[in-house]
């Protein structure tokens, strides 16, 4: 399903969330088309935002990406209880529940995903560099992790894709 229709109040409101939280499908194709790049010739934008647009269709999904974009939208808002409301808006390190939500968008598409997503999360290319900055008040917490986390499954999707294109070849 496409991101003018979406199928479900689930969906409508994990996409737009993500859009109103500053960040596109073009913002996660291009980490997309940072992680698959090296090992796809001609790989196109379009076709990793479409391959984004696919992850951001499963519910499991659409489940993280609420659960997590709520609690930094209540940190935002000083509307938690301590310790949660400090834990979470000073994304303390060694909380790692925002890692764990992240990690249920990266199971959808097998183990590979667990790689994509430990690279990306060191390198922290493009939107993930931006999301990373703090401030007084944004809180990106669980977002940072959650786009990272659905453009690995993203390049694992693309990857599968490709490869099941080739055993039919
Ligand atoms: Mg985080």
């Amino acid at each position: 399903m496409s991101e003018k229709n979406p199928k479900t109040p689930l969906e409508k409101k994990a996409r737009e969330w993500i859009k109103e939280r500053g960040v596109t499908l073009r913002d996660i194709g291009e980490l997309v088309h940072y992680l698959q790049s090296p090992y796809q010739k001609d790989l196109s934008i379009e076709d990793c935002i479409h391959h984004v647009d696919k992850v951001l269709s499963k519910r499991e999904v659409q489940n993280a990406v609420i659960t997590g974009l709520q609690l930094d939208v209540l940190a935002e808002k000083r509307e938690l209880e301590s310790p949660l409301q400090e834990t979470i808006f000073f994304d303390e390190s060694l909380y790692g529940i925002d890692e764990i939500i992240a990690l249920s968008i990266v199971n959808v598409y097998g183990s590979i995903g667990f790689t994509n997503y430990g690279y990306i999360d060191k390198q922290k290319p493009g939107i993930l560099g931006e999301l990373n900055e703090h401030s007084d008040e944004k809180c990106h917490t669980f977002l940072d992790d959650i786009v990272g986390a659905i453009a690995a499954a993203a390049s694992s999707r693309l990857a599968h894709s490709i490869a099941n294109v080739e055993d039919l070849d």
